[in-house]
């Protein structure tokens, strides 16, 4: 995820370009780029770092422009660096691209075929190529568009200069945003509304594989037929802050509503043909089918992730799993035998302690693959491998799209292992990867959609001073994630039990009205959590029963209820996790605390 933003007018091109870079950092801000219109000619200026750092090498150059596209960059393919900073550029082309080409080293292959060479390891760098070679066919810049975009899987907004069509900036998407605006001074492109704000609040928005043109003068839309649309504009009600989280009030709660896409992006990235394919970042399926353990080492709701990780690696895969926090383990390590897999887990890529443990596991000479959302970061270099989670930035300091793209992670990755090992089929491990790349993302927007229950069950615990969560085996995984949510957002004392420990200690805890949220997602535990829930209510707790569509008349055993889609056993914590998030945000938000930064928590946790 990144910002791009162009402007063709008057004057005033870089200004506007780098103004509309600064507003879209929270978009990311790996590294940046632009390219002017100077005299008869293109300059493109780029480096790694913010967008002051680009600012700072752009002081004297091009404040005459009058045509600009910039980008500001959140790594996917490729580290943070000047070689893989936007724009790129080909013999008559040069575009800013924001989103991921899936196909790209198979176009990558067919364009080096036709004699194009690659300085970057982007897979813009494929687009940019593509858009050139059709070009030259034709000269018909929306044919060359339209063509390239025919060939393109994955998502994509693009704002593309000519070089023989020096006034004109052309513009497309698919899956991803682009809005455009035409101003006093000329027409203006970007990823998104803070960046348009000085300029106007009359703002287009275009349709997939729609092209646009724009000029000095006017927008021109081409619909997907190729002929001319109508341009319908929209009014922008929102203030600068509010536009920065798209009309969200928290980031916490734009980013559990980017979950289902981002979710579905992860399965995307690593999966080809449908089946997962570890070969693109290097894992052979010999490689993979030697493992004999997997040891995840984590903190935090990594940590959680992981533990969802391992109940289904051992089940599919068949191999042990051991999750272990990192801060432990850098001090002391599990002993492990035979060929192990090493999986630091990190958001951020920077987390102190899974970096030293994994610096550790690699000196006892250990594989190592990262699961990891910020490319280019210590843990992803420090990695033997990467699996990339492609979440996009992340804000909010409680993660929420971090957790369930690294659980979809862990999934893609123990079904690589039992596709590798023979204990899958080909069709059994491209049902389950489909699975989570649309079924699971399915039932994530379900529950969001259902935010004014949450928000009525959220009223009814808001005073609690204690809350526990209690469930088994893959429900327990999740409450152990719901309930940090929980505390570390609302300040609420939340616990996670195993419900079959409840009678080994915490039951005492248990008085009138504590409430308990139960998950009975998982039908194998139905019978022993329905006992569970009965020694709870025995002892006055306040029960809300969480469970899918399977568990019959579940009115009988909770003052509350609320049924969650049903999903196989297995994958129901990205339910039951996603209602957690929502609870946790729906009690912060009534109780006023600081949502997006809660007390004493930083999001990147660079110390030990
Ligand atoms: N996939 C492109 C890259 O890694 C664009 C990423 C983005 O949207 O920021 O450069």
């Amino acid at each position: 995820m990144c910002g791009i933003v162009g402007f063709v007018g008057r004057k005033r091109a870089k200004e506007c370009v780098l103004s509309g870079l600064y507003a879209l950092e929270y978009r990311g801000y790996d590294s940046a780029g632009i390219t002017l219109k100077i005299g008869d000619g293109y300059e493109t200026v780029k480096c790694a770092g913010r967008v002051s750092a680009l600012d700072e090498r752009l002081r004297g150059v091009g404040s005459d422009a009058s045509v600009a596209i910039g980008h500001t960059r959140w790594a996917t393919h490729g580290e943070p660096s000047e070689r893989n900073a936007h724009p790129h550029e080909s013999k008559s082309v040069i575009l800013v691209h924001n989103g991921i080409i899936d196909n790209f080293l198979s176009l990558r292959a067919s364009l080096a075929e036709d004699g194009y060479s690659f300085k970057s390891e982007t897979d813009t760098e494929a687009i940019v190529h593509l858009i050139d070679r059709e070009y030259a066919k034709t000269k018909d810049a929306r044919l060359a568009i339209q063509s390239a975009a025919s060939m393109l899987v994955g998502s994509f907004a693009l704002a593309i200069l000519f070089c023989d069509r020096p006034s004109e900036i052309w513009a497309v998407r698919r899956n991803n945003p682009l809005i455009c605006a035409v101003g006093a001074e000329g027409s203006y492109l970007a990823s998104d509304i803070p960046a348009l704000l000085p300029y106007s609040r009359e703002v287009l928005r275009p349709h997939d594989d729609e092209i646009l043109c724009l000029t000095e003068e006017k927008i021109t839309l081409y619909q997907k037929d190729g002929t001319e649309g109508a341009l319908s504009f929209e009014t922008v009600a929102w203030d600068y802050e509010m536009a920065k989280k798209d009309g969200f009030e928290h980031f916490l709660i734009k980013e559990i509503n980017e979950e289902p896409e981002a979710v579905s992006r992860t399965a995307r990235g690593i999966t080809e043909g449908g089946l997962p394919d570890f070969s693109g970042i290097g894992m052979s399926g010999e490689l993979l089918a030697s493992f004999d353990s997997v040891s995840v080492i984590a903190c935090g709701s990594a940590y959680h992730a992981g533990i969802v990780g391992r109940m289904l690696i051992e089940r599919l895969a068949g191999i042990p799993v051991f999750v272990t926090l990192a801060s432990e383990y850098r001090y002391d390590p599990p002993i492990t035998a035979g060929n192990t897999l090493v999986v630091p887990i990190s958001q951020s890529g920077e987390t102190a302690d899974t970096l030293a443990a994994l610096k550790l596991a690699k000196e006892r000479g250990a594989h190592s693959l990262g699961i990891i959302n910020t490319v280019g970061s210590a843990i992803a270099r420090e990695s033997e491998f990467v699996l990339y989670t492609n979440a996009g930035p992340e804000i909010s300091v409680a993660t929420t799209k971090g957790y369930t793209t690294q659980v979809a992670s862990m999934y893609l990755l123990a079904i690589a292992l039992a596709h590798a090992k023979g204990r899958l089929t080909g069709g059994e491990a491209r049902e389950m990867c489909e699975l989570i790349r649309t079924e699971v993302p399915r039932a994530i927007r379900s529950i969001i959609d259902r935010r004014a229950e949450i928000r009525a069950l959220a009223e009814e615990i808001k005073s609690a001073k204690d809350l526990y969560y209690i469930g088994r085996g893959s429900d327990y995984a999740a409450c152990l994630e719901s309930a940090l949510k929980l505390k570390e957002v609302s300040y609420i004392h939340t616990e996670a039990y195993a419900a079959g420990e409840l009678k080994h200690g915490t039951l005492s805890l248990i008085t009138e009205g504590v409430p308990v949220i139960a998950l009975a997602c998982d039908k194998k535990y139905h019978d022993k959590m329905i006992g569970n829930i009965r020694e709870v209510r025995a002892r006055g707790g306040f029960v809300i029963l969480l469970a899918g569509e399977d568990l019959e008349a579940p009115s009988e055993y909770a003052e509350r209820v609320f049924i969650l889609p049903t999903l196989e056993g297995i994958f129901m914590p990205f339910a039951s996790v996603v209602f957690s998030q929502l609870l946790a945000y729906e009690v912060a938000y009534i109780l006023g605390c600081d949502i997006d930064c809660p007390r004493n928590l930083a999001k990147s946790v660079t110390v030990e």
